[in-house]
């Protein structure tokens, strides 16, 4: 569903190369993990992806269509491919029903009762159906990262990308967050996760990537990686974070 090939991105008059010549696809229905060290080029690999960060080279085909091509309709692809950061990023001035129903209302021209009623069985399904009135603030960081997720989900994507989704909350609350992820990866969701949870790739990922110095220098199945890695970068990085 998605091809990136040769994807670079370098910023800084090529000084700095985030990308270096990434090829990688996403098949229909698969869960790809990517790991790797910090500054190893994850999030501007995802962000590319969605063209959030426009690659200074290659191309990324979504649905066989070239969508970094400059005739390309960007907006149009984006709105197929469900983004969710480690912060949150919901409207803080909107209650949770109209941080949902924003954008399918706008974008897609969905009717606000038919947006409302699918975000509430969304929320219904993480929930969270009874805070569909409340403020981002009032939510914990756990309830807020589920919302974000159901957010994106009201936008009918075909691809969920997460870039490092549970990072940035308690402990306590990393659990929920992978939870929901995990019945969305099991509902058939074609999905692309950076994370440290390696005990989320081990169970959910049907691929791992794993990344350095803005390459791919490994992937495989989650056995492959985490029992017979072959490479050194990634024998030295599973060593750390293992
Ligand atoms: P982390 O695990 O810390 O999130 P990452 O693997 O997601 O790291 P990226 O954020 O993709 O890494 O960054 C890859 C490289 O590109 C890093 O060296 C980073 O400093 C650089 N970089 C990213 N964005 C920019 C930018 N806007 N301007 C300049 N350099 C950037
Ligand atoms: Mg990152």
């Amino acid at each position: 569903i998605i091809q990136a090939n040769n994807l670079q991105k370098h910023f800084d008059g090529g000084e700095i190369k985030a990308l270096d010549g990434v090829t990688a696809s996403i098949r229909k229905g698969e869960v790809v993990v990517v790991i790797g060290p910090s500054g190893s080029g994850k999030s501007t690999f995802l962000r590319c992806l969605n063209l959030l960060e426009l690659p200074t080279g290659g191309q990324v085909l979504f649905e066989g269509v070239d969508i970094t091509a400059k005739s390309a309709d960007i907006n149009l692809h984006r709105q197929k491919m469900g983004m969710v950061f480690q912060h949150f990023n919901l409207f803080p001035h909107m209650t949770i029903l109209k941080n949902m129903t924003l954008a399918p209302v706008k974008l897609l021209k969905k009717s606000q009762a038919d947006a409302e009623s699918q975000a509430l069985k969304l929320l219904e399904r993480v929930g969270l159906a009874d805070r569909a009135g409340a403020y981002p603030s009032q939510l914990s960081g756990g309830q807020k990262q589920r919302i974000a997720i159901v957010r994106a989900l009201c936008m009918d994507p075909e691809v969920m990308l997460f870039d490092e989704p549970t990072s940035a909350l308690d402990p306590e609350m990393v659990g929920e967050v992978l939870e929901v992820m995990k019945e969305l990866a099991k509902e058939g969701m074609t999905m692309v996760v950076v994370t440290h949870e390696m005990g989320f790739a081990r169970e959910v990922a049907d691929r791992v990537i794993f990344m350095a110095d803005g390459k791919i220098v490994e992937e495989g199945s989650p056995e492959k990686i985490f029992t017979a890695p072959e490479q050194g970068r990634t024998k030295e990085f599973l060593a750390k974070v293992l």
